[in-house]
């Protein structure tokens, strides 16, 4: 699956209908929600989906709001409902905390989805044309490819999108003979097995910086003020430029590995536990990891690439080289070994051992000699 994403130009009066068809998902989404939770805490009962979906077309002679959006769209909403409940559930019987799911508040249902190509939504002539809303003029004309599935339409900071899911058959890339290993950095944003260090993009970077300068404006401003308000706006749009920037950078980084290797080995990184455990967890999750692994797994994937997931546990402190075991703290960045002399920096030490064990064998991976590295950084 691959997804096109589109910015909407829609009329004055489209875009009202636009809110107004989220607006209307929203409630529908709280109110399939305490039909659920009522009935289970008066009754002991249960309501799935298919019982939901059966009382939509009684719900809709009662309200003047839910007949004028599609009803494949309204039946999204109640699988949404569904996925919280299941996802819900599984937290209770895998014994976490499991959060109870929660009402939607206003601002905080931003998107409706049309499940099925054709049905309700379809492309035509450059126009977006959605059932109940209207032909919308898209921003940006990129050709879809292969065969579009669904249709969500998002509101953003900065206006509406279409994200459009297409199935697009893998389209393989000659093999290229090599293998690699990535370790997840700190300093930089991960470093190769060939000892090349990824950093971050100076874009980034600035997003970030203007980020920060857009959290502290909001916090200097008065509560309830006009001033607050447009400070808000624009924090808002500090943090999709970072996110775009983010995205941006996972998917070119992707590409470059993609292109250039056959077999990828990575660190499987739990980030959730990782935010939850780890002293550094912030820098963990700021560097995107888990963005960067779903987007490289699902282009490594088309192109008949393979991408091995590998537990990291002790790969910074075994030796690439002999194997022993070189305790070391987090801040020692660099890896010297005192059994077989192999002097590298500790990620790239860390790098090759992912490799190894993500089966880099195989490709004949000569380890470095040792001695110190001067390497540029890889910004692509
Ligand atoms: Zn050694």
């Amino acid at each position: 699956m691959k997804t096109f994403v589109y910015k909407l130009r829609p009329t004055p009066a489209q875009a009202a209908i636009l809110t107004e068809t989220a607006e209307t998902c929203r409630h529908l989404y709280n109110h399939a929600l305490i039909e659920r939770k009522t009935a289970y805490q008066e009754r002991g009962e249960s309501i799935g989906f298919a019982r939901q979906c059966a009382s939509l077309p009684a719900l809709k002679r009662e309200s003047p709001y839910l007949p004028r959006v599609h009803s494949q769209v309204l039946q999204d909403v109640l699988h949404r409902v569904d996925r919280t409940f299941q996802a819900f559930f599984r937290r209770v019987n895998a014994g976490e905390k499991p959060g109870y799911p929660r009402f939607k508040g206003k601002g905080w249902y931003d998107s409706f989805t049309y499940p099925q190509w054709g049905n309700g939504v379809k492309l035509d002539n450059r126009r977006l044309i959605l059932s109940k809303i209207g032909a919308l003029r898209l921003h940006n004309d990129r050709p879809l490819e292969g065969m579009p599935k669904t249709c969500t339409i998002v509101r953003k900071a900065d206006g509406w999108y279409a994200s459009i899911a297409c199935e697009v058959a893998p389209s393989p890339l000659p093999p290229t003979g090599k293998a690699v290993g990535i370790d997840v950095g700190l300093e930089s944003f991960a470093t190769l097995s060939d000892g090349t260090p990824i950093v971050n993009p100076r874009s980034y970077r600035a997003a970030e910086r203007k980020l920060k300068q857009a959290q502290r404006r909001l916090s200097r401003r008065v509560k309830g003020s006009n001033r607050r308000r447009k400070a808000r706006e624009l924090l808002a749009k500090a943090h999709l430029k970072v996110k775009r920037a983010r995205q941006d950078f996972a998917h070119k980084t992707a590409r470059t590995l993609v292109n250039d290797y056959d077999h990828i080995a990575v660190e499987q990184l739990n980030i959730r536990g990782m935010v939850r455990n780890h002293p550094l967890a912030k820098a963990i999750a700021d560097a995107g990891w888990g963005l960067f692994l779903r987007i490289l797994i699902a282009k490594a994937a088309s192109a008949g690439r393979v991408v091995v997931e590998v537990n990291p546990a002790g790969t910074s402190q075994m030796c690439a080289q002999c194997g022993e075991s070189v305790p070391k703290r987090l801040a020692v960045r660099w890896h010297a070994c005192p059994s077989c002399g192999c002097a590298l920096h500790r990620d790239h030490n860390a790098a090759l051992n992912i490799l190894k064990r993500g089966g880099g064998a195989a490709f004949g991976e000569a380890l470095p000699s040792g001695g110190p590295e001067n390497r540029e950084p890889c910004t692509l």
